[in-house]
């Protein structure tokens, strides 16, 4: 997981997100299986144009894998960090979303306060982690405070950071990376792990 810098706020959700937040939690209280659906604005889903700017923010790699293209093979998806269904007061709200990619929306509604966000102003990847470079996982850095490594522990398991093929396609990344060290990082997937 990858530190970034958040921009700010988009104009369109300072404006208009706590009333669409509202509009959201009364639908939900009054029906809560009620799916959500991004409002329109000019006819064009709401996400469509907060994604160029999420994108940009992590240079179009997954905010929590690193993964990179996130779309194709996945979809251009947004992560609700406390999830909608659960925070619906949040689900407008800028520092909630995230750029994601399909395999890390797998953490659905699950969520601990302890989760780990990659633009907090005190995250800093080896204070809660390292890499087993042989194997291509992110491990809980056992040096941090118990409590660090607590969050480190949750939000590898509810991201799913060692789960599916991240470790072997790890590894291949850095096969590449040796072939091809002239390609700017960025076109690279798991940067962290490439750059020790
Ligand atoms: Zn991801």
């Amino acid at each position: 997981m990858k530190r970034f810098v958040r921009g700010p706020e988009p104009a369109i959700l300072s404006q208009k997100g706590p009333a669409w937040a509202a509009d959201w939690e009364r639908k939900r209280a009054a029906n809560p299986s009620k799916p959500f659906r991004w409002p329109a604005v000019n006819k064009i889903p709401l996400n469509q144009h907060l994604l160029p700017q999420l994108k940009e923010q992590t240079q179009d790699h997954c905010s929590f894998c690193d993964q990179y293209p996130v779309s194709p093979p996945s979809k251009d998806t947004i992560e609700h960090f406390r999830p909608k269904s659960r925070f619906p007061a949040e689900a407008y709200a800028w520092a909630n979303l995230y750029y994601c990619c399909d395999y890390c929306q797998r953490k659905g509604e699950r969520y601990d306060e302890g989760l780990l966000r990659p633009d907090a102003n005190d995250y800093e990847f080896q204070r809660y982690f390292r890499w087993d470079y042989t194997l291509g996982r992110i491990e809980v850095n056992e040096r941090a405070t118990p409590a660090d490594q607590e969050r480190a522990r949750v939000t590898i398991e509810l991201y799913g950071l060692n789960e599916g093929e991240h470790p072997s396609l790890r590894r291949r990344e850095s096969r590449r990376r040796h072939r091809e060290p002239d390609e700017p990082l960025d076109d690279f997937a798991y940067r962290h792990y490439l750059e020790p």
